[in-house]
């Protein structure tokens, strides 16, 4: 089956629909209301971890295995520096917890990693707070991706596959003419959609300190129970420290992306807990963005109800970046209908929570 397909939004997510639709041979428009990589957009932060870790949920560690794969061949193909091969840490204060469900996950797949008694971890940082902690999940082939850098090199991939990119703002009010819309909105998508999709938008705000170069290439590292994650020194951006805890309501179109004092607080605090060599670092940059939640953060990948050529993609949940190219392959499965979409990914209410980033909440 080909045709032709309007993907709406340019973000991680409508980039990688497209670009695999148009691999496929899919006359594909990609419509963007900003421009691909704005920083509004989820996609357009300067860096996103990518982790195989997902607790028990081995379907989504096999979709960043697979992304992982097709981001390293976007990297080496164009020679536009995205990926940054750092490794990632995961602080296990829990013995019962994510990290342990995680390692057996590992052994299931055969994913490579390593479990660090608290002192072997020490070795990875300049300094690290070691006496809360159980042990580090340490995966040697995690690392952190550029991400605004990525979703533009992306939209410029699918642009050599002769995707057209069209800069309007769609509502399904006007919707495009095409055999299949797939409405890829982001934090956009619950406003669009109110009677179908239920997202909760939430603001997060991200901080870079000022470390020596000590910190240059340390590994990614989560601390679920933090909650906080983070990164070493990364294209001159600093130390990111970032708070995971819930943020107020936002509107993505007009919030104010400065950071706040009370966020910028509980970072500074956490740097000098857990990395006391940071303890008076500067903060060297900030970044205010919004995830768009779902109840249980599960992605959103379905069909509009009552039209089976919509499909509705998103509720990244605040992990939803380094799987973009396996999660493109995927919708583009489903579009052109070899595959049905995960029972988990359906449209309606959903319960519990999948935990399936660093915050249990919010
Ligand atoms: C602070 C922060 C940290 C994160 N950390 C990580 C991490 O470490 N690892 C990870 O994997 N993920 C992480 N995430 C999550 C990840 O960034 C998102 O899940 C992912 O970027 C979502 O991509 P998207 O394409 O669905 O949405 P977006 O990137 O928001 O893109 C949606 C696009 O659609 C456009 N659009 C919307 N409506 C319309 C319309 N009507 N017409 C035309 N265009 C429209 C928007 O302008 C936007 O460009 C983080 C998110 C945040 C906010």
């Amino acid at each position: 089956m080909s045709g032709h397909a309007v993907v709406v939004g340019a973000g991680v997510f409508g980039a990688s629909v497209a670009r695999s639709l148009a691999q496929r041979g899919w006359h594909v428009t990609l419509v963007e209301q900003h421009v691909p990589g704005n920083v509004r957009s989820a996609s357009g932060g300067d860096t996103r971890l990518l982790r195989a870790a997902h607790g028990d949920a081995d379907w989504y560690a096999v979709l960043s295995r697979r992304a992982r794969e097709q981001w390293l061949e976007l990297q080496e193909r164009t020679g536009r520096r995205i990926w940054e091969q750092v490794g990632l840490a995961w602080f296990a204060r829990d013995p019962e917890g994510f990290e342990s469900r995680s390692r057996l996950s590992f052994e299931r797949l055969g994913i490579p990693h390593e479990w660090l008694a608290p002192d072997a971890a020490r070795d990875l940082y300049p300094s690290l707070r070691v006496d809360d902690l159980n042990g580090v999940l340490y995966e040697p082939e995690g690392g952190v991706l550029h991400a605004r850098v990525a979703t533009q090199l992306l939209v410029e991939d699918c642009e050599s596959l002769g995707v057209r990119l069209e800069a309007r703002r769609v509502t399904p009010a006007e919707p495009p003419e095409a055999d299949a819309v797939v409405w890829a909105c982001g934090a956009w998508l619950g406003p669009l959609f109110p009677d179908e999709v239920e997202l909760t938008l939430s603001r997060r705000d991200v901080f870079f300190f000022g470390g020596d170069s000590g910190w240059r290439r340390t590994p990614g590292f989560c601390d679920y129970d933090g909650p906080f994650y983070g990164h070493g020194e990364i294209a001159g951006l600093g130390v990111k420290i970032a708070p995971d805890v819930p943020g107020g309501p936002v509107d993505p179109d007009t919030l104010d992306r400065l950071p706040s004092a009370e966020r910028e607080a509980e970072a500074r605090a956490y740097a000098a807990y857990r990395f006391p060599a940071l303890a008076d670092a500067p903060v060297v940059g900030a970044r205010v963005c919004q995830y768009a939640l779902t109840g249980d953060t599960h992605f959103v990948v379905a069909r509009h109800p009552e039209r089976q050529d919509w499909w509705l993609v998103g509720g990244g949940s605040g992990h939803g970046f380094k799987h973009g190219p396996a999660l493109g392959d995927y919708v583009a499965d489903c579009v052109e209908g070899t595959r049905e979409p995960e029972p988990f990914h359906a449209l309606g209410p959903r319960t519990g929570d999948a935990g399936l980033r660093t915050a249990a909440v919010g």
